[in-house]
């Protein structure tokens, strides 16, 4: 951090000082430079500017990679306890979230950034081509649930229609256990809640461990309208994660965005870009004049 601020701290010294110099065209230049054109059509929405480090963090940060490994390896300590105590009464089940929890969809995502919209076209094309990458760790966890007698339960909001792409997707990399029975999606016209889902699993298994990226996929109790509410319920039940829960990182998506603010889904560019500078808690000092 420091090198980067000493840089910077060079680059606009030198701009200041020496206008006019090849450098100062050099900046110049690059700011008047028309942004990426779309070549699908789709509108701008700025997305781009919010989505990039975030996704970036996602595929090229060796700390992602290692939350993934850590959250998998407590997944089988977890799974490993739960079948050492018997703590579970019908057959044991683990059940899983996809989308950023076993499958990653950086390059469909990445997309959607360079194009500049989060409207998240083409979702059943990128499903259709079965392309997502195994997230580190997880297939050879699943297998490990699979080779202990444990059923697992794909407890995904992809859509029914995307059931054959995902059962070839997962079959490609070597999940276990993909078959229709175990995949549980959501009718694209009914409730992303996932609990009648769980609940179905429920009839037929004791769950002893759940991993999701998003706390809806744990638990009905983190279906709350704001970040605040969602934040007092982690609170509240911060005994269950690491013990029977266990959460995901995700940056680039998702309900903690999306409850920044009420309505926050249906803003256009300008007010998400405002409701997320107003939800920042900064420091308030004299030092430095801060508008947003
Ligand atoms: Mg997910």
């Amino acid at each position: 951090m420091k090198k980067i601020t000493r840089v910077l701290g060079s680059l606009a010294l030198a701009c200041s000082l020496v206008t006019g110099s090849a450098l100062a065209e050099e900046v110049a230049s690059e700011t008047k430079k028309p942004p990426l054109e779309s070549t699908t059509g789709i509108k701008s929405s700025g997305f781009e500017n919010n989505n990039v480090n975030a996704l970036l963090w996602l595929q090229k940060s060796a700390e992602a990679r290692a939350l993934f490994y850590q959250a998998f390896n407590l997944g089988d300590m977890i799974l490993d306890k739960a079948l050492a105590d018997k703590s579970y009464k019908k057959k044991p089940a683990v059940v899983v979230d996809i989308d950023e929890t076993i499958l990653e969809n950086g390059p469909y995502l990445a997309l959607l950034a360079l194009e500049g919209t989060d409207d998240y076209p083409f979702w059943d094309e990128w499903t259709d081509v079965a392309d997502a990458a195994a997230t580190p760790g997880s297939v050879e966890f699943l297998n490990g649930v699979a080779k202990k007698g444990v059923d697992i339960f794909y407890v995904s909001n992809r859509y029914l229609e995307n059931v054959p792409g995902t059962l070839k997707n997962l079959k490609k990399l070597g999940f276990p256990q993909v078959e229709e029975s175990h995949l549980l999606f959501m009718d694209r016209n009914g409730s992303s809640t996932k609990e009648p889902r769980r609940q179905k699993v429920s009839q037929t298994h004791d769950i002893v461990l759940l991993m999701g990226d998003n706390l809806i996929d744990l638990s009905q109790a983190f279906e709350m309208p704001t970040s605040e509410e969602r934040n007092k319920k982690v609170d509240e039940l911060k005994d269950q994660f690491g013990k029977r829960l266990v959460i995901l990182p995700n940056p680039t998506y998702g309900f903690w965005l999306d409850h920044l603010q009420e309505g926050y889904g249906k803003m256009n560019a300008e007010q998400k870009r405002k409701a997320r500078l107003h939800a920042l808690e900064y420091w308030k000092t004299d030092l430095l004049k801060v508008s947003r």
